[in-house]
């Protein structure tokens, strides 16, 4: 029924429990699995002024973050893909940089998913908020089924 899926991470717990979920999807016959992780540019972009106390050059710097953050997403994301890997399905794993809740809704598009699966909670600190904004935003916007983890 959901053939091909996406799963966006932040690599924070809460959006760790929805593995089980994308599991047992696959279990159930999905063929395709998209592990998306999403920089987000306004919290890089709030990052300068600490390049500014560091006495370094702000766009050098904001470059040298991005490449480090770019290259922890790489290993997480391989991570998560050998969790998720199986004969039956074919995953891939991808980075963006844009607002998050955007990239999902954009991605899910282009790549015509079925289901979009993701945790209620992610990084942000106010657990006690029923869902976090990117999945508010998400389902809020995109015209695609949305699975959220609790
Ligand atoms: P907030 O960001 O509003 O402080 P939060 O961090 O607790 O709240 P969300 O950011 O909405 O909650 O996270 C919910 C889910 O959205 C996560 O479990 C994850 O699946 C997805 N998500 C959040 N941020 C990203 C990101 N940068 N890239 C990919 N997926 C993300
Ligand atoms: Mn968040």
């Amino acid at each position: 029924m959901f053939s091909k899926i996406l799963y966006p991470t932040d690599f924070s717990e809460p959006s760790k429990k929805a593995i089980r979920y994308v599991k047992k999807l696959r279990e159930a016959g999905t063929k395709e699995i998209i592990i998306l992780h999403v920089i987000d540019e306004h919290e890089l972009a709030m990052m300068i002024e600490g390049c500014g106390w560091l006495g370094k050059d702000p766009n050098e710097c904001l470059e040298e973050l991005e490449k480090k953050h770019r290259e922890v997403a790489e290993k997480e994301l391989e991570k998560i893909k050998k969790k998720l890997m199986s004969e039956e399905v074919k995953v891939k794993t991808q980075i963006e940089k844009g607002t998050p809740s955007k990239k999902i809704i954009e991605i899910a598009e282009k790549e015509n998913v079925a289901l979009i699966v993701m945790g209620s909670h992610g990084k942000g600190v106010l657990k006690e908020l029923l869902i976090g904004s990117v999945s508010e935003n998400v389902i809020r916007h995109t015209k695609k089924p949305v699975l959220i983890v609790r």
